[in-house]
């Protein structure tokens, strides 16, 4: 909303009050959607749409510079507007007991939902608070593995957000008085303020007067406006930093110079008269409904709402008694069940969570909060109390079902769905696409793909399983990059024994083929592993055997090199064979041993590998220690636990 239309509220605001009886029935709440957020208040629809359009252009803003910052959030930011500071109060978090002295807050990014709350009397002032944090909302969704000094400078850049020329642009990063004069008395060096992390003393996310916050903001401001290329910059860097690489080697690939090499013009930067800011021309359309379309909600409705707010700032008391009310006035509105149920989790009561979610989900099946949050409810139960029944599990699907067909675009539905047809083992393919789209929604989510990698494991799809975890083992988040490195030994483990199984199918054919081996002998490296080792479930693609040409699976033991020749010697359960080739290289040589590619070289074996060998049968003697039974044509190197079947 521009400070024009704010001071024009104010003026019909005032019109208004002066004009109502002070009898008079209390004035309703009215709601309106946007794409992405919905306004309670109970002002004038048309002021609940401005508030609307404004988020959303916010959003748009912000999405043109920060790629995928645009993109929709799981769940619409609900906006609650208030009249004044002395009207929101009952909303706001306390601090020492009493109201905190805010004109604004965002409750941002937790899993229940962000919202809002302003004041719109001092809204031109409490606006930065709301942007800033919304900001982070946003940017959380690229990447949440920004560094701390980008972080806060984004939210600090776009806190000037406001619209400008009848709603039609948007103006950020205007200059932030108090960060430009501090600036003028004290620096701090780049290279000391991009290492800054949470816990470093130079950080306090309370003091935003700090030269913390304000270099942050400067050095932001100084490479999306100033730099050439700056924008694209950012975004290099946001990403390089996102996939693992070194903050500071980040920072000299992403900007072109090291930290210590950008000081002088940043400290240059901030001494200048005058800064640029940065207009956004907005599209057109902006998906928000017309003011007509703002609809009077039931008061059971909105004291519902408003009971939220007041458990999301942990005013516990006044929300049970809210909610309850609330709940008891209206028990067939969503919203009431909806609150309800939020309260008795947030009470720890999971179990009787679950009744009036389910309630809220029944009430409004085209509502994708109540659908969403009643199957996250019942799946995280998982792990967190005794397990859910397949029937429960069953329960949340069909509701992420209609969740995603109310909003085909929500990655966290799709992995929520996918999660639940993990866990019943049914619907893989369902899961699989689920999954697959998820990525491509969210592709700088970790997490998705690792998902995707266990999806792709349960299909016994190991490669593509593969070549997601390799690289997510590299992730700079540790609990990802430790959770694919474990899958990743489980699939490497089972592709072993898939091989050794493989094997031993193909050893189990060439003994029905082959003369077996002379009673009371076993081959070599046979051992008795079980069943699984029984049921060869891969083909190894060995070379098919020639005709004149006789293959044995054994130990290679030595191969000898000499001007005469080549001998390699083959040793099969007790007794050792030989071949013999005029140069190592006419032996062709295969190996389906992953760490060992090209294994074949003149010396004793130290530790002898398990390899098939084909010769070319030829006339002569078959005497000695270690008769020579043909010319070498193939050795094949096999997998140590090969379990050739003996008959
Ligand atoms: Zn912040």
């Amino acid at each position: 909303m521009t400070r024009s239309a704010i001071a024009l509220l104010i003026a019909c605001l005032s019109a208004v009050l002066a004009a109502s009886p002070l009898s008079g029935a209390p004035r309703p709440w009215s709601l309106v959607r946007g794409q992405s957020v919905i306004v309670v208040g109970q002002q004038s629809s048309k002021t609940l749409r401005e508030v609307a359009v404004e988020i959303e252009q916010f959003k748009a803003a912000i999405g043109e510079s920060i790629r995928g910052a645009g993109e929709p959030l799981t769940l619409p930011t609900v906006v609650y507007t208030f009249d004044d500071r002395k009207a929101m109060e009952p909303f706001v978090p306390l601090y020492r007991g009493k109201p905190a002295a805010l004109g604004g807050f965002c409750r941002c990014g937790s899993p229940e939902g962000s919202f809002i709350a302003v004041s719109l009397s001092t809204y031109s002032d409490s606006s930065a608070i709301v942007f800033h944090e919304y900001t982070h909302l946003l940017v959380r969704q690229v990447t949440q593995n920004l560094p701390v000094w980008l972080n806060e400078g984004l939210a600090e850049f776009y806190s000037t957000f406001h619209l400008r020329n009848g709603a039609r642009e948007a103006e950020v990063g205007v200059p932030i008085p108090e960060h430009v004069a501090l600036l003028r008395r004290r620096y701090v060096p780049i290279a000391e303020l991009i290492a800054v992390d949470q816990s470093s003393a130079l950080y306090n996310e309370s003091d935003r007067r700090s030269i913390f916050y304000a270099e942050a903001w400067a050095l932001t401001h100084y490479l999306l406006m100033e730099r050439p290329g700056g924008v694209a910059a950012v975004n290099t860097y946001v990403r390089a930093v996102a996939k693992g690489s070194n903050a500071i080697q980040a920072f000299a690939d992403a900007f072109g110079a090291t930290p210590t090499a950008m000081d002088e013009a940043l400290q240059q930067y901030v001494r200048r008269p005058a800064f640029r800011s940065a207009i956004h021309t907005l599209a057109e359309r902006i998906a928000v409904g017309e003011p007509e379309q703002a609809h009077v909600i039931p008061d059971a409705q909105a004291e519902a709402m408003l009971g939220t707010i007041q458990l999301h700032v942990g005013r516990m008391d006044e929300a049970t008694s809210r909610i309850e009310a609330a709940a008891a006035a209206g028990p067939g509105l969503a919203q009431t069940q909806l609150a309800l149920g939020l309260l008795r989790l947030e009470q720890s009561h999971p179990a009787q969570a679950l009744p009036p979610l389910e309630a809220a989900a029944r009430l409004a099946p085209d509502d994708f909060v109540a659908q969403y949050t009643f199957a996250l409810t019942m799946l995280q139960q998982e792990g967190d109390h005794a397990p859910t029944s397949d029937d429960q599990r069953e329960r949340a699907h069909a509701a992420l079902t209609r969740a995603i067909a109310i909003n085909p675009r929500s990655a966290d539905a799709l992995a929520w769905q996918a999660y639940a047809d993990l866990l019943l083992n049914t619907r893989i393919p369902e899961a699989r696409a689920a999954m697959v789209r998820a990525v491509e929604l969210a592709p700088e989510r970790p997490e998705y793909r690792l998902r995707l990698a266990e999806v792709y494991v349960r299909q016994g799809d190991h490669a593509h399983a593969s070549t997601i975890l390799a690289s997510l083992a590299e992730h700079a988040d540790a609990h990802v990059s430790q959770a694919a490195r474990t899958l990743l030994t489980q699939v490497r483990a089972a592709d072993r024994r898939r091989e050794a199984n493989a094997a031993a199918a193909v050893a189990a054919a060439y003994a029905v083929n082959s003369p077996r081996p002379a009673a009371g002998e076993r081959e070599a490296g046979a051992t008795e592993s079980g069943a699984e080792a029984l049921a060869p479930r891969a083909y190894v693609p060995l070379r098919p055997v020639r005709r004149g040409e006789e293959r044995a699976y054994g130990e290679l033991t030595q191969v000898d090199c000499s001007s005469a020749g080549v001998r390699l010697f083959l040793k099969v359960g007790t007794r050792t064979i030989s071949t013999t080739a005029k140069l190592l290289a006419d032996v062709i040589v295969t190996s389906f041993v992953d760490d060992n590619p090209s294994p074949l070289s003149c010396g004793t074996r130290v530790t002898p590998e398990s390899v098939y060998m084909t010769w070319r049968t030829t006339t002569g003697a078959r005497t000695g220690s270690a008769p020579i039974v043909g010319k070498a044509v193939a050795v094949e190197f096999v997998p140590k636990n090969a379990v050739p079947r003996r008959d």
